[in-house]
Parts: structure tokens; sequence; C-alpha cells
């Protein structure tokens, strides 16, 4: 599967363990130098304040947002359009080693259909679940792979208060995009002669014995050296 992931994407926040830009210590307290700090833009749509949260863990909080989506958000013939509303409902979870993300997020995909190619638009409803760990200011840790290259265990991290929900959100929205769109579950999709939508056309559409000329005369030439 190809995902397509340059452009002038936000930098995969959060993910990097080794190099806090955080002094040690200054995680814990939460100043506006920490936030300034971050490479992480707290206006940033998805980007997420965990202060009004607090670190206590068992401390919750819900919010709705509605965000644009961010680009490339698309996987074969299906995406969701750069920039349209995805709807967020979030709940925070502070927990002894982080936040606890748990949401869902509703929006519309466009798509061609696979069979027809006409244009195809729906709903999208995903739901996700992701830690996102405390910086570790600490030591005592031991140092990861600098840069993972693979999706799989994926691990999020907050920068200072912040933490970015886009990786998460372009996976999980990235992944319940159809592989394969149709406009409709039983679209007959286009006839393999003529080219014509089998769905304007009468159910019984066929080209018959009504062959091409060119054919036929290949037909034709079988027969005879096949003695009839
Ligand atoms: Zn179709
Ligand atoms: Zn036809």
């Amino acid at each position: 599967m190809s995902c397509p992931r340059d452009g002038p994407a936000a930098p995969a926040a959060g993910r990097r363990r080794g190099q806090s830009p955080f002094p040690p210590g200054v995680g814990s307290v939460s100043t506006e130098s920490a936030i300034t700090l971050s490479r992480l833009d707290s206006r940033s749509p998805l980007v997420v304040d965990t202060r009004p949260l607090g670190r206590q863990a068992g401390s919750m909080r819900s919010e709705e947002r509605v965000v644009p989506a961010p680009a490339p958000l698309a996987v074969g013939m299906a995406g969701v359009p750069e920039g349209s509303d995805i709807e967020l409902s979030l709940r925070f979870e502070a927990v002894m080693e982080g936040v606890l993300v748990t949401g869902e997020a509703r929006t519309r995909y466009t798509a061609e259909c696979s069979r027809c190619l006409d244009p195809v638009s729906e709903a999208l409803e995903v739901g996700f679940q992701e830690l996102f760990r405390y910086p570790s200011d600490d030591d005592g840790y031991e140092p990861v792979d600098e840069v993972d290259a693979g999706d799989e265990d994926e691990d999020y991290y907050l920068e200072g208060d912040l933490l970015d929900l886009e990786p998460v959100i372009r996976d999980v929205v990235v992944l319940a995009l159809p592989q394969s769109p149709l406009c409709r579950d039983d679209c007959p999709g286009l006839c393999a002669e003529c080219g014509v939508r089998l769905a304007d056309v009468d159910p019984g559409h066929s080209h018959g014995e009504d062959l091409d000329p060119r054919w036929e005369a290949l037909r034709r030439l079988r027969e005879d050296s096949g003695g009839g």
C-alpha cells in the first residue's frame, strides 16, 4: 500500500523520543516559555494543549472540535479533500504514562467508483484510541531508533504540554478509506465492449454475435484451419 507522505506535511510530531527540546525538569512545569520551545503550534487546529487537563492521573476532559482536513489524506481513488471539515469528538484522560486520547472522527470522502468511474461521496466515521506518552526528561530510558521507518508500533509523545493529533487522524482516516470505492454496492460497471455505463442501458445490454469485423475474420480463419 502506498501512502503519499511527501509534500509540505507537518513533521511527525511527538514521536521522537531521544531528543526532547526541553531541558531536564521543564516538562513538569507548565510555562509559556516551554510552549514556545515546542515545534508544535498550539494554535494549529490539530494540536491540543493539555494544560487544562493537568497531569493528575484520572483527570479527564472531553472536547468537540471541527478541524480542516490536512493534506494529503487519500489512498488510491478515495480521499478526504484538503480543508474539508473533520468533526472530532475527543476525550482526554491523564494516566500514569501520559495522556490517553479516545476519539471519533466524522467526515466525508470523495472518490471515483472503481467500476464505473462515477463520482462518489460518502460519510466516514472512525473511532480511535492512542496514548501520548509524556516526554522523558528523566534519565532511565533507552534511546530507541531515531528514525522509526515502520508504521507499526508507533509511539506518540507529548511535546511539553502539547500533543499533535494529526498523525493519528491521518492514520485512522486513511485506513478507513475504501480500497475499491463503489457508487453503489451493485454497480454493474462499464460494458467491456463499448464502455457504456451498464446502469444506463438495458439490463440485457449485449453485443452478442455482433462482433468487431476484425475478430469475425479471425474466427473464420480459425474455423477454416480447424476443419470446421
Ligand atoms: Zn459505479
Ligand atoms: Zn456495450
